[in-house]
């Protein structure tokens, strides 16, 4: 009695939320805590989207939505894709729904059955795997390490597909580790997964514009015969700082489509009328709207590398995309600091932030016990104080 379902006391709660909380509970109690553990742009939502938000409350945008989103933003995500990813999707394979969390669940929830396995190559963003069991499905972990910059090979690929194998889930850019796969490496995945042709992809590509890699974002739904079997993952929470508005969208093929609209029609409806119309305005101004955020990500990266690399201990690659360093710190493993012993990432990550009033979040939470993710969405002062209390600790 009392008690939740199995399901729920199964489910781990999402770790870059119970550390917002854990760094909210101690500012309370009055301490200076530095948060970088929320993978949240710390901009204010550009003005002309506003305006767009502000237009349609006044033009009484206050009814049920259609399920799968209104036409015209649906014209607009279709206008998106041919735009910056040159794939073509159909009205019909648009959802939109209440951010890209409920897009992964809706795909889950219609794709699998019990039982079917998931690839994630690890680290992972924090609810992929949560979100398979949900579906009753197998996450099957790939690790990655630091050696291959985070990114699966298509060896790794092909070892672990069995066939019980249903799916294949990675964002590029990636969360946490920031690395984006280029065109030759989706070209070599895809090749394994042409012997596999019932395995669905899902790519999600909701850092797509915080990428600072030469040649830019390539989706792989646009890569030779994947368009069929990829699910292409969306939103506008990271490139308009949109986070609380909570809308994400997929292009897909129909029966997925399909099939989210029938699961989302019976769970939330529509998504909110208010952010729909505003995501138009959002997707149809030009990328120089939002340049200057894009920017100061990349100067920001470029500093937090530079200050991290002086700390003895820490291993960083260079990520290439979204707002996050992942620095192995498994040097640290086995030390006393302070009088903390230091045995995994979650020690570390829980010492920086009872001793230096940092907040980052475990890599464990990711799939990678060695690492610990930073997020450097937050001004330079901020990192600059933070990343010196963090040597200083240590
Ligand atoms: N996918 C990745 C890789 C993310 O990092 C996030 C947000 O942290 C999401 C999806 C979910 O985004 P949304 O705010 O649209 O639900």
């Amino acid at each position: 009695s009392n008690q939740p379902s199995n399901r729920i006391k199964n489910m781990s709660t999402s770790a870059t939320l119970a550390m917002a909380a854990k760094a909210r509970e101690l500012r309370n109690e009055g301490k200076d805590i530095i948060g970088l553990s929320l993978g949240e742009p710390d901009f204010n939502i550009p003005d002309f989207i506003k305006e767009a938000a502000k237009q349609a409350i006044d033009d009484n945008y206050s009814s049920y939505t259609p399920v799968d989103g209104y036409a015209d933003l649906k014209i607009a995500i279709s206008n998106k894709f041919k735009r910056d990813n040159d794939i073509d999707y159909s009205l019909k394979q648009i959802v939109v729904s209440t951010g890209a969390k409920q897009s992964l669940f809706n795909v889950a929830m219609v794709v699998l059955n019990p039982g079917d396995e998931v690839i994630l190559p690890a680290p992972y963003w924090v609810s992929y795997s949560d979100i398979v069991k949900l579906a009753e499905g197998v996450p099957v972990e790939v690790p990655t390490s630091i050696e291959t910059d985070f990114k699966m090979t298509p060896e790794q690929l092909e070892a672990t597909i069995t066939p019980k194998t249903k799916m294949l889930w990675f964002s590029s850019p990636c969360n946490p580790s920031g690395s984006v796969y280029g065109r030759e490496e989706l070209e070599a995945l895809a090749a394994v997964l042409k012997k596999h042709p019932d395995i669905i992809v899902v790519s999600d590509e909701i850092y797509e514009h915080i990428n600072f890699k030469g040649g830019g974002h390539v989706s792989i739904a646009g890569i030779a015969g994947m368009y069929d079997r990829t699910v292409t993952v969306n939103g506008v929470s990271k490139a308009f700082a949109m986070t609380g508005w909570r809308i994400g969208y997929i292009g897909a093929p129909e029966w997925i489509a399909k099939g989210c609209t029938k699961l989302q029609g019976q769970v939330t409806s529509g998504a909110n009328a208010i952010a729909q119309r505003a995501t138009i305005a959002a997707l149809e101004a030009p990328k120089s709207k939002i340049q200057y955020m894009i920017d100061k990500f990349h100067q920001r990266r470029d500093l937090v590398l530079d200050l991290l690399r002086k700390i003895d201990g820490f291993n960083v690659n260079v990520p290439e995309g979204a707002f996050y360093v992942f620095p192995d710190v498994s040097a640290f493993f086995g030390r006393t600091l302070n009088g903390t012993q230091i045995n995994n990432a979650s020690d570390f990550s829980l010492y920086l932030l009872e001793h230096a009033n940092v907040a980052t979040v475990t890599g464990e939470a990711f799939g990678n016990p060695n690492c610990i993710r930073i997020s450097y969405a937050a001004s330079e002062a901020e990192l600059k104080e933070a990343i010196a209390r963090i040597a200083k600790v240590l």
